[in-house]
């Protein structure tokens, strides 16, 4: 298949789904004017225009998965997502196997960022990132680790088998020089200008073409591959998740709702009750259903740091089967929440959202993010199947990047902004009604504009493309 069609198949279904969150906020907003009003025969048209919409749109998605499945290409996507995914683990194992330890180019980093574990993987994929970039072996230090004092090789896999010493003849903080052996990379936040070409959103370039191809949002297929090969399980941790599938009965179809609470409420996001989670859940089955699949039973693995919610959704919604466990969710309380327990629970429920085909939370949350983005990783392509309650996808302390104008915008209210075609766009959110915030870059004006006006761009950057590995 062409990149046109597979891009144009994509932007069809954001195109529908944009217009759905459009015309579900704008009709909401007209039925409660209609029912100020008591303008009751008006109440009952919108209602019924509302129902009619829906339909519509269900039928358009069934109609555009026929045209995927019809067009023979499955196949084929299933088979350029294997090479690429075959491709970047064999120039890891490379990066990170060389023959001679004792001269090999390192750059360190220290796992114990004083964060959460989703927030903590961020930061060992980022110095993975920058590794991959300068072409230097990752040494990952995590003797002491807050959420496992045996470090992080008693979990999961070493990142190397043949060096894992920091050792070397010239050692210095990053940026060092070119020819330091041994650099100390700082955290994301303390990097200072210029900072690295190669952090996110930056895929490399000899295979963004191909990636663009396949899937919607390269950069999380790119985290996805360093997190599937940081996270191989050690044996200990192979036999948890082993034990929790057959306690859980965890199997498809199913749909992954994460609700972060506790300390996140208040300082870093909005509390957000289960109601605002459970309809998302709810048009993903009848969707499926839409589209011809069978679904046995409307499966739910609802992960939390409040193990209220899961007693909550089960006595409110006893038409699902909510797979969960509130004893994992008291171990992520704060006061415990470094330690081996919290640590095996946290390895679970991120293990499990990922292992789910659709996943309802916040974008703010980074246990969510890194559950999509390690998603990514077992699917062809899966950067639409998700409904964030609050932030878009974003890497916490990527490079500036911006979207592109792709149809010219006059703004309709004061707080809107215009777009001619080609503006570069800085998108700071989706309101998911139909509309997003961010600011033309041309203009330098910020406000609201219509989300399907703009389209993300792909940040391709010149990294080492390792030709002793074979392609
Ligand atoms: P963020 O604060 O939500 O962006 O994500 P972090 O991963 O950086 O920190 C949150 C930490 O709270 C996690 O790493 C867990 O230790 C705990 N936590 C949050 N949500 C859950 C959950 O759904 N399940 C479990 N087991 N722990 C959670």
């Amino acid at each position: 298949p062409s990149s046109g069609y597979e891009v144009a198949l994509r932007k069809l279904y954001r195109g529908i789904t944009e217009l759905g969150y459009y015309t579900h906020a704008e009709l909401k907003n007209a039925l409660k004017q209609a029912k100020e009003a008591s303008a009751n025969t008006l109440v009952d048209r919108l209602s019924s225009l509302q129902s009619g919409i829906l339909e519509h749109k269900q039928s358009l998605f069934k109609f555009l998965s026929q045209v995927r499945e019809e067009d023979g290409y499955d196949q084929w996507r299933e088979q350029e997502s294997q090479d690429l995914s075959d491709l970047i683990y064999r120039r890891i194992q490379f990066l990170q196997n060389p023959k001679d330890c004792k001269r090999a180019k390192k750059l360190v980093c220290n796992l114990n960022k004083g964060c959460g574990f989703g927030c903590q993987l961020h930061h060992a994929v980022y110095c993975f990132l920058v590794a991959y970039g300068t072409q230097r072996t990752l040494i990952l230090k995590s003797k002491g680790w807050r959420y496992h004092k045996g470090g992080w090789e008693e979990i999961f896999k070493p990142v190397s088998d043949t060096c894992l010493s920091s050792e070397g003849d010239s050692l210095a903080n990053w940026p060092g020089k070119p020819d330091t052996q041994v650099l100390t990379l700082p955290i994301i936040d303390s990097l200072l200008p210029p900072r690295s070409q190669f952090l996110p959103p930056a895929v490399p370039a000899d295979i963004a073409p191909r990636l663009a191809r396949i899937h919607g949002q390269p950069i999380t297929w790119w985290v996805g591959q360093f997190l599937k090969y940081l996270l191989r399980p050690q044996p200990i941790i192979t036999e948890l998740l082993l034990n929790t599938q057959n306690k859980l009965g965890f199997k498809g179809p199913i749909v992954g709702v994460h609700i972060r609470r506790t300390d996140k409420v208040g300082t870093e996001a909005a509390f957000h009750p289960l109601d605002e989670y459970m309809p998302a859940v709810a048009e993903w089955f009848d969707q499926q259903i839409s589209n011809g699949k069978i679904i046995d039973k409307r499966r739910i693995f609802l992960a939390s740091d409040d193990p209220k919610v899961i007693a909550e959704a089960r006595s409110k919604y006893s038409e699902y089967e909510i797979l969960g466990d509130p004893d994992i969710a008291k171990t992520a309380a704060i006061g415990s929440r470094y330690s081996d327990r919290s640590l095996y629970g946290i390895i679970v429920d991120i293990h499990f959202l990922s292992r789910c085909d659709f996943l309802v939370c916040t974008f703010s949350s980074q246990v969510c993010r890194v559950a999509y983005e390690i998603m990514q990783s077992l699917h062809v392509d899966a950067s639409a199947s998700f409904r964030s309650l609050d932030d878009i996808y974003y890497y916490g302390g990527q490079n500036a990047h911006s979207w592109r104008a792709a149809q010219s915008h006059f703004a309709q209210k004061a707080e809107e902004i215009d777009l001619k075609i080609g503006d570069p766009v800085s998108v700071a959110g989706n309101h998911w009604d139909g509309f997003s915030r961010g600011r033309n870059l041309r203009t330098n004006l910020q406000g609201l504009f219509p989300s399907f006006k703009v389209e993300d761009r792909v940040e391709a950057v010149k990294f080492p493309t390792y030709p002793e590995v074979p392609l």
